[in-house]
């Protein structure tokens, strides 16, 4: 069963916090940066709807020879920022379809959140430090970029006001056969997460706990408080499931999620539970981390997951709003009881395997009656022509 191993190459950012002494100089950088972007957003929308002639839809090389011989103006950034900012405003507007984007605000409550760009050799190490712009700059765990190349990179700022290097790099990691061959995993409320092996990922309490504080925070009108105890909250929910998701890939060949979408239930009362818990981060963490390792990652319909047993396929589980309450069951035909999210983890590995099976398989496919899946696909176009 011990397949090669081999190697390929992937792109992950390093995030390394900055030391606070560059906050100025950074923050100054931030307001030149806006008035580029502001600039190109200006330009191209007088390109795109002229007062006469025929309109053009400019590019990001067509703005750096509008730009050029800008830096003159700018005390910070060089030409290597101002013709990243133009190549990300022309990306971002071709993606948006709009002639203008947002004005990028550098001063007031409404500030946009700093945000520096540049090219690979402009930032150049020095002993411990970094070089850029002219400028020294320190950072949390310099250590981590020993031996790192990078092509390009930015400085972002968080809502907090601290400052990020963001560097993307390419490493390289090892493709192994995982020991075991499938798992399913259910979404939920309660429990982020449980597989169909039993195992949970209990992300969502984290944010539960600092919540009081928060609320307490906003009540005195402590905002920065708030915002550091938000970040703080995120960080230990991604950290989570950052760990849950490690640990699936590390040992499951084939890894099935439920589709469930918290777009669509967020809008109800168990708003703060569904994005509490980012069931979205989950799935994209598992798609990126088993794509790397080699495994196969795919998404079934939840729907009766929860109703059916998953030893005979009946529908004799909990149901209705009552039947959230229900952690574990009987099943009435077969006698087998249950755990609720594990029975649901267990159906839904169960629907993956029969919809790709070329063995066929005993057990009957869980009922999907055409209504319901009617009704599930309309939500899902609508919530996403509302998000677009
Ligand atoms: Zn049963």
């Amino acid at each position: 069963m011990n397949s090669p191993t081999h190697a390929v190459a992937v792109t992950h950012t390093l995030r390394l916090k900055v030391k606070p002494g560059a906050a100025a100089w950074l923050n100054a950088a931030a307001s030149e940066v806006n008035a580029v972007w502001n600039w190109a957003n200006e330009v191209s929308a007088r390109a795109a709807q002229p007062f006469a002639g025929r309109p053009k839809w400019l590019s990001g090389f067509e703005l750096n020879n509008l730009s050029a011989g800008g830096t003159q103006y700018f005390e910070k950034i060089g030409a290597d920022t101002i013709q990243r900012v133009n190549g990300e405003y022309a990306a971002k507007r071709r993606a948006a379809g709009r002639c203008q984007l947002r004005w990028r605000v550098s001063r007031g409550a409404r500030r946009s959140l700093g945000w520096v760009p540049f090219k690979a050799a402009s930032l150049k190490r020095k002993g411990e430090a970094l070089r850029f712009g002219g400028k020294t700059f320190r950072v949390f765990e310099g250590e981590r970029l020993n031996g790192v190349k990078w092509q390009q990179g930015c400085f972002a700022q968080d809502a907090v006001g601290d400052w990020w290097l963001c560097l993307p790099v390419e490493v390289g990691v090892e493709q192994t056969a995982a020991p075991c061959e499938a798992v399913g995993i259910d979404l939920g409320l309660k429990t982020v997460a449980v597989t169909s092996d039993g195992e949970r990922c209990e992300a969502g309490c984290s944010y539960r706990g600092i919540e009081q504080r928060i609320a307490q925070a906003q009540r005195r009108g402590h905002r920065h408080q708030a915002k550091r105890l938000h970040r703080r909250a995120a960080n230990r929910r991604r950290d989570a499931l950052h760990k849950f998701s490690r640990r699936i890939v590390d040992r499951y060949q084939n890894i099935v999620v439920g589709d469930v979408s918290s777009t669509r239930l967020a809008q109800t009362r168990m708003a703060k539970s569904v994005l509490d818990s980012g069931w979205g981060m989950l799935r994209q963490m598992l798609r990126y981390k088993g794509e790397h390792a080699g495994r196969s990652v795919s998404v079934a319909c939840e729907s009766y997951t929860s109703r059916a047993c998953s030893s005979c396929g009946s529908l004799t589980g909990p149901q209705g709003v009552n039947g959230l309450r229900v952690r574990r069951w009987r099943c009435a035909s077969c006698g087998e009881s249950h755990d609720r999210d594990v029975n649901a983890a267990r159906n839904l590995l169960r629907r993956a395997e029969v919809s790709v099976s070329v063995r066929g398989n005993e057990s009957p496919p869980l009922p999907v009656p055409p209504r319901r899946a009617a009704r599930s696909r309309r939500a899902g176009t609508e919530s996403a022509g509302a998000a677009a």
